[in-house]
C-alpha cells in the first residue's frame, strides 16, 4: 500500500531535547539518509497507522493519545486522502531521517528500528543523540555497513 509517508503534527509546537548533539544527530541523520533508495524509505513502513494519531509531549518524548487523524479509517490504518493528504492535512508531514531523529515516531516504528539499528551498528550501541563526542564516519563499522547495504542492494 505504501500509504504511510506521512506523520501528523510534527511541525507543531516542536520542541528537540536539549541534550542531543548536534553534530552527532547530523551523522545519523547522514547513515539514514544514504542507505535507502526512495522506494526502500518507504516500504520501511509497516503501515501499522500509529504517527497518525495526535502526539503530546510529555516527560522529554512524544506520546501518541487516542485521538486519530480525521481521514485515518481506524479499522485498517488507510488514510482516505492520501494522495492529497499534505493539502487534506495540514499537520501532515513527510517521514525524513530528520523526523525520526526529532523522536517524533512512536516506538515499533520500523523507522526507528532502523534508527536504534544503525545506532547498535555504528555507534556500538551508544545513542549519539546524547553522547558528548563524535565518531569518525569513515570508521571501520561504518565501512562494513556499506558494504553489506552494497550486497543487499546488488543481491
Ligand atoms: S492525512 Fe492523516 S491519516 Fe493521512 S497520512 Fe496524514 S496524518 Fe495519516
Ligand atoms: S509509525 Fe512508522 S511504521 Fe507505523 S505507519 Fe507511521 S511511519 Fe509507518
Amino acid at each position: 500500500m505504501g500509504w504511510v509517508v506521512a506523520v501528523r503534527g510534527i511541525l507543531s509546537a516542536m520542541a528537540p531535547p536539549r541534550t542531543r548533539s548536534k553534530l552527532l544527530q547530523q551523522r545519523v541523520h547522514v547513515l539514514l539518509g544514504r542507505v535507502y533508495s526512495e522506494s526502500e524509505w518507504e516500504a520501511l513502513c509497516n503501515h501499522c497507522g500509529e504517527c497518525c494519531y495526535k502526539a503530546e509531549w510529555v516527560d522529554d518524548r512524544w506520546v501518541a493519545t487516542e485521538d486519530p487523524c480525521s481521514y485515518l479509517r481506524v479499522s485498517d490504518n488507510h488514510c482516505r486522502v492520501y494522495a492529497r493528504r499534505f493539502e487534506a492535512e495540514p499537520e501532515c508531514s513527510r517521514v525524513t531521517p530528520s523526523v525520526v531523529l526529532q523522536g517524533m515516531l512512536p516506538e515499533g516504528c520500523t523507522y526507528v528500528d532502523e534508527m536504534h539499528q544503525i545506532i547498535e551498528d555504528d555507534f556500538e550501541g551508544e545513542d549519539p543523540r546524547l553522547a558528548p563526542r563524535a565518531k569518525n564516519l569513515q570508521n571501520p563499522r561504518e565501512r562494513r555497513r556499506a558494504r553489506r547495504v552494497a550486497r543487499r542492494r546488488s543481491g
